[in-house]
């Protein structure tokens, strides 16, 4: 196993990756656990909030090792599902942003 690999692998088993479903509505909102840091993610979209994603300082790469992540945490079905109500929403979303 290669060290990236290695890396993504001990992002799922640590359960950094984790999914927020909103219920009823059903939105979700994908985040990855980083060091200190707490990163909003959108595998659809290819998305990540890190700033290396960001600047593009990726070295060539279209993606982050946050999306890495989750996308295989998705294969693998190893995503920490965390069910909140729609209330709960805006106020989730807040708190996201202003940790960015
Ligand atoms: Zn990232």
């Amino acid at each position: 196993m290669n060290k990236d690999l290695r890396r993504l692998q001990s992002m799922i088993s640590e359960k950094r990756v984790k999914l927020h479903i909103f219920e009823p509505s059903m939105r979700k909102i994908w985040t990855v656990v980083g060091i200190g840091e707490e990163h909003w993610i959108d595998p659809n979209c290819n998305y990540c909030s890190c700033p290396g994603f960001y600047f593009g300082e990726l070295n060539g790469k279209t993606t982050c090792y946050h999306l890495e992540s989750a996308l295989l945490a998705r294969k693998e079905n190893k995503v920490d599902e965390i069910i909140f109500s729609d209330d709960e929403f805006s106020d989730f979303l807040s708190g996201l942003i202003s940790d960015l």
